[in-house]
């Protein structure tokens, strides 16, 4: 399983100790200070990709361990389907030759000249003599995210130990049986700049914007506890206007 996408994922070892209980805005939130901002290629991605508008929600999470609330996602099934779609992948790759390398065996991690931490686990890297491929397996919807998160893997493993350090890197993205490629050429000087000044914003010192909404908080695994603007409930649908 790919920690990393789970809204169980957590890194150990970052926190602060002992843990004062520190809230944000005044409030006695659930949120430990870590040591080192630390950021989850995952939480970048959707970000790069404009999915979130709430910068705050991936900042808070760089800098803090919290209480998650329950995500109401069925983990166990996420988590089997997953776990067959890479089988199966890294079976196909292996019977055309590749040497397939799988998920804890590609984790990195970065760390910045400001200390901030970024940390991936790249579901598939597949390497046939020149050829090397870093692959994501994905169950669900496709979304524009899927192409940051394995641009970003593309962008930093070269500069990790391992074969494929010094090495341009494609990306593919699997969904079901359909693969999509990403191509190397897409990391450009826009990406890099995309890619650091993200970095920045979540993981510097200064609280990045918030953008409470229904539509992101009702998915956010942070409580009111920690994020007091924090919406649950719908805005009503306004009947009375006469406008049409
Ligand atoms: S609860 Fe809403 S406002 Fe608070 S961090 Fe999450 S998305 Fe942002």
């Amino acid at each position: 399983m790919n920690h990393e996408k789970t809204p169980l994922a957590e890194p150990a070892d970052r926190t602060t100790i002992p843990p004062a209980q520190q809230g944000l805005s005044g409030n006695p939130g659930t949120g430990v200070k870590r040591s080192n901002p630390f950021i989850w290629v995952s939480w970048l991605s959707k970000l790069m990709a404009g999915e979130k508008q709430c910068e705050w929600a991936s900042w808070f999470r760089s800098h803090y361990i919290w209480e998650k609330l329950p995500s109401g996602l069925d983990l166990a099934k996420w988590t089997a389907d997953h776990a067959q779609l890479l089988r199966a992948r890294k079976a196909e790759l292996e019977a055309e030759g590749f040497t397939v390398y799988v998920e804890d065996q590609n984790s990195f991690t970065l760390m910045g000249e400001t200390g901030i931490e970024v940390s991936g686990k790249p579901d598939l890297v597949a390497i046939r003599g020149q050829e090397a491929y870093v692959e994501d397996c994905k169950t669900g919807t496709p979304r524009h995210s899927d192409h940051f998160q394995v641009l970003v893997y593309m962008l930093a493993l070269p500069h990790v130990e391992g074969p494929w350090k010094g090495r341009k890197l494609d990306g593919r993205i699997i969904y079901g049986g359909t693969v999509v490629d990403v191509p190397a050429s897409k990391i450009d000087a826009d990406l890099r700049e995309l890619f650091r000044k993200t970095v920045l914003m979540i993981g510097g010192p200064e609280p990045a914007h918030r953008a409470p909404s229904w539509g992101e908080c009702r998915y956010c695994d942070i409580s009111q506890a920690d994020c007091p603007e924090r919406i649950d409930i719908r805005t009503e649908v306004v009947k009375d206007h006469g406008l049409f």
